[in-house]
């Protein structure tokens, strides 16, 4: 092993607070606490499924993973290195490493680009060619054709949307990939197709996922290890299997007694506290 270290990703007591907007003129703001002391990492080659219902804080534990924000309180590494302390520069290098795929994969394209632009957007080095052989590469890898580089999003259903989106991520041969929710809004058919995708392509490319899903079915098929969040914490963690055999707390049980798709809809949304002065 190049790397002696095999922590891809490592979450230490993250905290992320939003401030709301006032609901009175002299009332204090109120703040969301989406995140609460949230530990944990990521092993290269054992994929972690973050499971929890609708407010539970798992896209912003997916946007705080990714530095797309940084946190409150607390500290996020990859390899080691503390990503909110990098400058622009190394962070965009660092990114190379760690791609993410979003829940919707309507929202997430631009329908008007053609796919070849979209797929190698995360590239910013290279000549045409390469760039272009790079693109080739990922829309075979992910199932769609070397032409389709020359179609627009918008000629594609959802679930090539989201093959479009993987190959995106794929394209700088990341180590890590997080995918919030990546099969969700596809319809139910296509779910195990793009499921079984993102499961070949750990074994072809080495990826290791951060895969957050309110389904648990979804974390199952695809990760060695779950955490179960509510309200801004994880309240288990273990072996997908140990988990689904053995639920310890009564938050995971009440998960997998409420496991049916329409589960989503019973969403609690995180308690709002006082900001402290
Ligand atoms: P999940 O993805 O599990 O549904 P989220 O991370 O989206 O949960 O949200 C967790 C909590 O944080 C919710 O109460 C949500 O309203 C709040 N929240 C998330 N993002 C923001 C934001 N940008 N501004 C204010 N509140 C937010
Ligand atoms: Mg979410």
């Amino acid at each position: 092993m190049a790397n002696p270290s095999p922590t891809l990703l490592a979450l230490h007591d993250v905290t992320r607070r939003y401030t709301l907007p006032r609901e009175r003129l002299l009332s204090p703001a109120p703040v969301v606490e989406a995140l609460r002391g949230v530990s944990l990492s990521i092993e290269r080659g054992r994929s972690l499924g973050v499971v929890g219902e609708s407010g539970s804080g798992k896209s912003t534990l997916a946007r705080i993973a990714m530095a797309l924000e940084p946190p409150s309180a607390g500290r996020v590494e990859f390899l080691g290195r503390d990503l909110n302390a990098l400058g622009a520069a190394a962070l965009r290098e660092a990114r190379r490493d760690f791609q993410m795929v979003f829940q919707d994969p309507y929202g997430s394209l631009d329908p008007r680009q053609q796919v070849g632009r979209i797929v190698a957007e995360p590239l910013w080095q290279g000549s045409g060619a390469e760039r272009e052989r790079a693109v080739a590469e990922v829309l075979e890898a992910v199932g769609l054709r070397a032409s389709d580089a020359r179609k627009y999003a918008h000629e594609f259903s959802g679930g090539q949307r989201q093959r479009i989106a993987i190959a995106r991520a794929l394209i700088t041969k990341p180590k890590l990939i997080v995918a919030d929710e990546p099969v969700s809004a596809l319809d139910v058919s296509v779910q195990a197709q793009v499921l079984n995708l993102l499961i070949d392509l750990q074994q072809r490319y080495g990826v290791t996922y951060l895969l957050i899903s309110h389904d648990l079915a979804v974390v199952d098929h695809v990760c060695d290890e779950v955490v179960v969040m509510q309200h801004g914490r994880i309240v288990e963690r273990g072996e997908t299997a140990r988990i689904f055999r053995d639920p310890q707390h009564p938050y995971t049980r009440a998960l997998m007694a409420a496991h049916e798709p329409e589960f989503a809809a019973s969403a609690t949304v995180a308690p709002v506290i006082e900001e402290p002065k």
